[in-house]
């Protein structure tokens, strides 16, 4: 009787383990699979439209919420704004913006979120446009975060793009304002196509040293010597 205990036992663990197994290869399986499907879709591409309709974003910003939302937007609702919001809090180690108009108070939540994460984040803005009425670079750079203006008031430092950490790209027409995302047509492609990240990594670079405030002071005190 003992013995059949014995060998019960032994097969009852050598039936778990089996098991076991079967479980760590029919997961490695689907993972398996679920990678061979992005791979064969290739890197990420994607097309947001706005305007955006405004619906409820809380669950992005609080993940671990206690109770349903009790504010008077849309909930459960997927728009081109909670897409775009949902790539931005995807950052892990590293965010570079270039951003011509940046007002829009949701997208700056976004920003102090990832910047209290840990995130590095790096901002060039417009010289004019950093100063306007509703402007979220003053916060930004009193909240610690990284932000130079293009040198020149001459022209405009235009451009609407992102890089999350490297390796993604979110570019396209959209202003960080509320007129952008809610009342403007505007076009953001996100791709973590290679061949279109580089040069903008390279350009976000370019400018990032271009607006370095050492560099400007270098060329005042030169213009002031040359007096
Ligand atoms: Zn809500």
């Amino acid at each position: 009787m003992q013995a059949l205990k014995e060998m019960s036992f032994k097969e009852l663990l050598k039936a778990l383990g089996l098991g076991a197994i079967a479980l760590v290869l029919s997961v490695e399986w689907v993972n398996w699979m679920a990678r061979r499907l992005r791979d064969s879709r290739g890197p990420l591409k994607e097309v947001l439209f706005f305007p955006s309709p405004q619906v409820c974003i809380e669950h992005l910003f609080t993940s671990h919420m206690r109770f349903p939302c009790a504010c008077p937007l849309p909930h459960g609702v997927k728009t081109s704004f909670s897409r775009l919001m949902e790539h931005l809090l995807s950052t892990r180690t590293s965010l570079d913006l270039c951003i011509f108009s940046f007002s829009n108070m949701e997208l700056s939540r976004a920003i102090f979120l990832l910047h209290k994460q840990g995130v590095i984040i790096r901002v060039v803005v417009d010289r004019e446009y950093m100063s306007i009425t509703g402007s979220q670079i003053g916060a930004l750079r009193k909240a610690g975060i990284n932000v130079r203006h293009e040198m020149s008031s001459a022209v405009h430092m235009h451009h609407k793009f992102a890089l999350v950490d490297g390796r993604k790209l979110i570019s396209g027409s959209l202003n960080w304002t509320l007129t952008g995302v809610q009342s403007n047509k505007e076009n953001v492609i996100v791709t973590e196509e290679p061949e279109l990240v580089r040069p903008y990594q390279l350009e976000f670079l370019k400018l990032w040293e271009a607006s370095d405030p050492a560099n400007h002071r270098a060329q005042s005190l030169n213009g002031q010597l040359k007096l």
